[in-house]
């Protein structure tokens, strides 16, 4: 199914949507971006996802004209013109993906000619992944490719720049991985190319902290708050390759694919080599959560 696109205010399928090639997104990749999924029709802590695109933004320095509420009536509009496509069923869940970029410039690096951000909306019915992947679990692949140093492009500015993870990801679908896992310039693990990582080993679940250089993802930090409920002992804190490949569970998490269970890192095998329990119970209680909490705001 095709996506429904809103460029500044324009709404049209994806074979009209156009920007201008001199928009500093495309020239030069100058852009934050958010990805939010709905359940049952209302996005999951759209909040939190606001806050860090605006976060983003200030980390590049683009000051952004638009209210949450102006944000939201944007997405709202373009998932309505979405809705009213022919065989799009008013209950279908949706994906979002909202973009906005420097404008509108010359072509120097300097934005003061730039008049205005773009702001680019992007939706089209939601479609789950694969039930394989969190029934039998996926292999990832360790890759050479280092994660940007947080003095170059910080990892924690969700940036529209995105070859660095785009060749990791590469790499790893070369190798008929699932993702890539990135390590950072100290060697450390940070993540995977579009999602985050943690382990369960000694009875506790672990993930990399911020500092070791990766995107503050928002499944990451939700599954931080819901292990306790789950009686789980969570932190973070710095792992290398020997805790990976000797843990006794893995899972990477994203808003699109939740929690998803790694059960092979490259011909390595993680575990049983089948999905755990521990990421079983917290997949089952974020799916009960998200459905909650889900909301406009
Ligand atoms: N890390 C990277 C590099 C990502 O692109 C993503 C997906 N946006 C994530 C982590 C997961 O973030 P979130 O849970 O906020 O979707």
């Amino acid at each position: 199914m095709d996506a429904i696109i809103n460029v500044n205010g324009r709404i049209t399928g994806q074979r009209d949507a156009v920007i201008s090639v001199l928009d500093h997104g495309f020239l030069y990749g100058e852009g934050i971006y958010e990805v939010v999924r709905t359940y049952d029709g209302r996005p999951f802590l759209l909040d939190r996802h606001l806050r860090r695109l605006r976060r983003s933004a200030a980390m590049i320095a683009l000051r952004l004209p638009f209210t949450d509420a102006e944000l939201v009536a944007r997405v709202r509009e373009t998932i309505a013109a979405l809705h009213r496509e022919p065989g799009v069923h008013q209950d279908r869940d949706v994906y979002i993906r909202i973009l906005i970029t420097r404008g509108v410039g010359e072509m120097t690096y300097d934005p003061e000619p730039c008049d205005a951000p773009s702001l680019v909306v992007i939706v089209k019915p939601f479609t789950p992944p694969p039930p394989d992947i969190y029934e039998k679990g996926v292999r990832v692949a360790l890759v050479p490719i280092v994660r940007n140093h947080p003095s170059s492009v910080n990892p924690l500015i969700k940036s529209n720049n995105l070859l660095n993870n785009a060749l990791a990801a590469q790499e790893a679908f070369r190798r008929g991985a699932f993702d890539a896992v990135m390590r950072n310039y100290r060697g450390e693990i940070s993540e995977c190319s579009t999602s985050n990582l943690f382990v369960f080993r000694d009875g506790a679940l672990l993930t990399p902290p911020l500092e070791a250089g990766l995107l503050a993802g928002i499944t990451r930090e939700f599954v931080l708050e819901l292990a306790p409920e789950a009686g789980i002992a969570a932190r973070e804190v710095a792992l290398r390759d020997p805790d990976l490949l000797g843990a006794e569970e893995s899972f990477l998490t994203s808003s699109t694919r939740e929690i998803v269970p790694i059960v092979g890192v490259d011909d390595a095998v993680i575990g049983s080599g089948r999905p755990g329990p521990v990421t079983g119970r917290l997949r089952a209680l974020f799916r009960r959560k998200a459905e909650a909490l889900a909301s406009w705001g």
